[in-house]
């Protein structure tokens, strides 16, 4: 695969110090760990042997959602006898798109996979992504096609978020759910992510502009333990995916969609009260039984008051984007190679 620009400068020196090996890997595989302990051993493995059929020189980071069934100290445990593997542990529990996002700001990569920790997703796939990237995309989204999840809680909302995503979003993909993605570094590390919006990486990557493609991939039905997920989340992605349209149509320049509202309703306010004012003094009409002057009243009131809500809008989304700098989960500790260390973001 080529060979993608440098971003080491995007990491503080203190995320490397002297027992983290100095070569930068081409890949970061991240994987958001919330009690899988039975599918660790067997997803390293996997993850191990898959990118060992490549030439490619990888990391493997698994991020510990605030488990409580051991995958904790198992992960640190196999961290520390192995150099490809590092454990970054978070504080509690946070949710998949913070496990997520801890995993990128923790990755060295040029490009960055992304998959489930439970082997739902097949770790044998990630060759197939990391040749598509370098087709000269800059992400490349899995599609389960032969999805192995219940149909009526799980597939069936997935298809109508899937629609739904489609048609509010500029980017058509069959399958946004998917983990299995890859990404070049630099469009992950643009994306600011909270809430689930890990589902909408695709979306906002696009709407940075980003190149993005979908391939297809093995999907397998859950071997150990349970989903994190009921219904409770289908309605927070919908509840995401409002929020993303909105961000996208008005918050970026709310006052060009209320202040022009405004101003039309403002202008057909203040016409209507002149033609009123010319009837009465120019011509000597009576208006006041007329319904064109309650009309007039209140589109002028409206006028002002979405003219001033276009304005506040504005404030409201400059400190929206201002307060985006809050970190989205805390990191415990990290456990790579022979080290340990605690780091605490600010
Ligand atoms: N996960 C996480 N934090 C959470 C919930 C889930 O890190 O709060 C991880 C989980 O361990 C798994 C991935 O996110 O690796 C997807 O979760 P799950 O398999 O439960 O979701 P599903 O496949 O049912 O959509
Ligand atoms: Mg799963």
């Amino acid at each position: 695969m080529d060979i993608l620009p440098t971003r080491l400068e995007q990491f503080p020196s203190a995320t490397l110090d002297s027992e983290t090996p100095l070569e930068k890997p081409q890949v970061s595989i991240v994987v958001p760990i919330y009690n899988e302990v039975e599918s660790l051993p067997k997803l390293i493995d996997a993850i191990q042997t898959s990118l060992q059929t490549t030439d490619v020189t990888y990391e493997l980071i698994c991020v510990d959602d605030g488990s409580r069934d051991g995958s904790t100290e198992l992960l640190k445990e196999l961290a520390a006898n192995n150099p490809i593997l590092k454990a970054v542990i978070l504080r509690r529990n946070y949710g998949q798109t913070a496990a997520m996002s801890a995993g990128f700001n923790n990755s060295r990569g040029e490009v960055i996979v992304t998959l489930d920790g439970d082997l739902q997703n097949d770790p044998a796939d990630i060759p197939i992504l990391l040749d598509k990237l370098a087709e000269g995309y800059d992400v490349v989204s899995g599609w389960r096609k032969n999805r192995q999840d219940a149909a009526l809680t799980r597939l069936l909302p997935s298809k109508i978020a899937n629609g739904l995503i489609g048609r509010m979003t500029d980017v058509k993909l069959h399958d946004y759910g998917c983990s299995l993605k890859a990404y070049r570094a630099e469009v992950a590390a643009d994306l600011k992510l909270y809430g689930e919006l890990h589902r909408f990486l695709p979306a906002l990557a696009a709407i940075e502009g980003a190149r993005i493609t979908e391939i297809p991939v093995r999907h397998h039905a859950r071997q150990f333990g349970h989903s994190k997920y009921g219904l409770d989340r289908t309605f927070r992605v919908v509840m995401d995916l409002l929020t993303i349209s909105f961000i996208k149509k008005f918050l970026t320049r709310p006052m060009h969609v209320f202040g022009l509202l405004g101003l039309f309703s403002l202008l057909i306010g203040v016409l209507s009260g002149v033609y009123l004012t010319f009837l009465k003094y120019g011509l000597g009409q009576s208006i006041g039984d007329r319904p064109l002057l309650i009309l007039a009243v209140l589109l002028t009131l409206t006028g002002v008051q979405l003219f001033s809500f276009g304005l506040l809008a504005e404030v409201l989304m400059r400190t929206y984007h201002e307060s985006q700098n809050r970190p989205i989960y805390r990191v415990r500790e990290v456990v790579s190679g022979h080290n340990s260390k605690s780091q605490h973001l600010a």
